[in-house]
């Protein structure tokens, strides 16, 4: 795949739950003149602070199914039971901005088959630890609730050779400069894709480990 990072295709942000997508998209979409957030629906409910209409578009799920069936969305996928998809108007970004979406896996791969102009960024997290410690809602989630989302990470983390670039967001700034190196075509400022590829490979043999052990780790 040839990916058009320079041209003016909408660029996916994607990665596990938790990775950081949703402020490195924000990040990036303060800068207004050069991009503008993909606003999703979803049938989930709002969290403290959300705004309908900016953050999401907080629909039932009968709404959802008729925006499906009347072919409203790009591409629309079932995360952790609730719906969200990504409407095809916001695809026609404006003004020569770039769009930014920040969606699931599934979600990527629909775009990838319906947009050929995408470009897509896969955001690791920069540890196991670190990828641990969201995923357990710092230790507030049940054990097989932590589980369930490992082995989600771990099939999402399974297709990153699918992506055109792929980014340890370690460092919000960091994470954000190599988006925009990656807008403006200039895939060398966004680092080792090699590198990043060796980390995406040992987190899944980590998450293998854990899943053996049972999870031993999150009652050590
Ligand atoms: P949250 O509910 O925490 O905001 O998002 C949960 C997951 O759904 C995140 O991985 C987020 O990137 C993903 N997501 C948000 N909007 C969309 C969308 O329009 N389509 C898909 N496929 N995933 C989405």
């Amino acid at each position: 795949m040839t990916p058009s990072a320079g041209g003016d295709g909408p660029i996916v942000l994607a990665g596990p739950t938790g990775v950081g997508k949703t402020t490195v998209a924000r990040a990036l979409a303060a800068d207004r003149g050069r991009f503008v957030f993909s606003v999703s629906a979803t049938t989930r409910r709002p969290r403290p602070g959300e705004r309908d209409g900016a953050d999401y578009e907080f629909v039932s799920r009968e709404q959802f199914e008729r925006m499906v069936d009347a072919g409203e969305f790009a591409e629309w996928a079932r995360v952790h039971d609730r719906m969200y998809g990504t409407p095809l108007r916001n695809l026609a970004g404006g003004d020569g901005r770039r769009v930014l979406l920040d969606i699931d896996v599934q979600g990527a791969a629909q775009v990838r088959g319906n947009v050929p102009s995408a470009v897509f960024v896969f955001l690791l997290p920069p540890s196991l630890g670190t990828l641990l410690a969201r995923l357990s809602g710092r230790g507030t989630e049940p054990r097989d609730e932590v589980a369930r989302r490992l082995r989600v990470a771990r099939d999402e983390l399974a297709r990153v050779p699918e992506f055109d670039y792929v980014l340890v967001n370690d460092d919000l700034d960091a994470t954000v400069a190599a988006v925009r190196a990656i807008a403006r075509g200039d895939a060398g400022a966004a680092g080792s894709l090699r590198a990043a590829r060796g980390t995406a490979e040992s987190l899944c043999r980590g998450i293998a480990t854990l899943l053996a052990r049972d999870l031993d780790i999150l009652s050590e």
